[in-house]
């Protein structure tokens, strides 16, 4: 679930997009896995209809076991995200690596989410450094890597000095995100950063089926 508050409104990116109801300053964490969110087992998913698995494609993000998890809201793809995705302990969550004004769109980068297959999409997000085709499962230049690890170091050296509405919910996934990250002081503290975990490496790397 979103901490806070968003609402959705048309994109100039694409479609619906979500949009920050206040200003979320650089190294908020934005977005956490709750108990509201709708989990579905790789298991229960391989028994759902086509249309059902089409519209857990569109608006959920996998794990690396295979299972779903289907959230209120559907950030758009920007090249030039303001909030990026970060494991904490293992815990997903995402941070904003920008301050983000109220009513701008939130946005993140699709290209860090795991995916157990590979795919991509033409972007026209119109961002500076648009990368024109993003996905998952292929290299990702090394600009943008740098890019990415920058932004993510530099969010999260703000952690402990920006208010975090995370901290004070009190569901158990809540509880678990914070005791992670309040028992960590330095940017250092992500080893599971997902773009870890893809194909930055040609042998870990998947051809690419358009
Ligand atoms: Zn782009």
């Amino acid at each position: 679930m979103y901490l806070p508050k968003i609402s959705k409104n048309i994109s100039c990116i694409e479609g619906d997009g979500i949009f920050a109801g206040e200003a979320i300053p650089k190294g908020t964490i934005v977005f956490y896995y709750s108990n509201n969110d709708v989990y579905v087992s790789k298991k229960e998913f391989q028994y759902l209809s086509n249309f059902e698995k089409q519209q857990i494609y569109k608006f959920g993000v996998e794990d690396e076991s295979g299972n779903w998890i289907v959230t209120e809201g559907d950030a758009n793809h920007s090249c030039d995200a303001n909030i990026l995705s970060i494991f904490v302990d293992g815990l997903y969550c995402d941070i904003a690596v920008k301050d983000i004004q109220i009513d701008e769109e939130i946005t993140i980068d699709y290209s860090l989410f795991y995916s157990s297959f590979p795919w991509k999409m033409i972007c026209r997000c119109h961002s500076w450094n648009c990368r024109g085709i993003v996905g998952s499962g292929f290299a990702v230049d090394s600009q943008t890597q740098e890019l990415w690890h920058s932004r993510i170091s530099e969010a999260a050296d703000r952690i402990h000095h920006v208010r975090q509405a995370l901290f004070s919910r009190e569901d158990e996934s809540a509880r678990a995100l914070t005791l992670a990250l309040r028992s960590r002081h330095s940017p250092m503290i992500f080893p599971y950063i997902k773009f870890s975990l893809i194909g930055t490496n040609p042998e870990n790397g998947h051809a690419i089926h358009s």
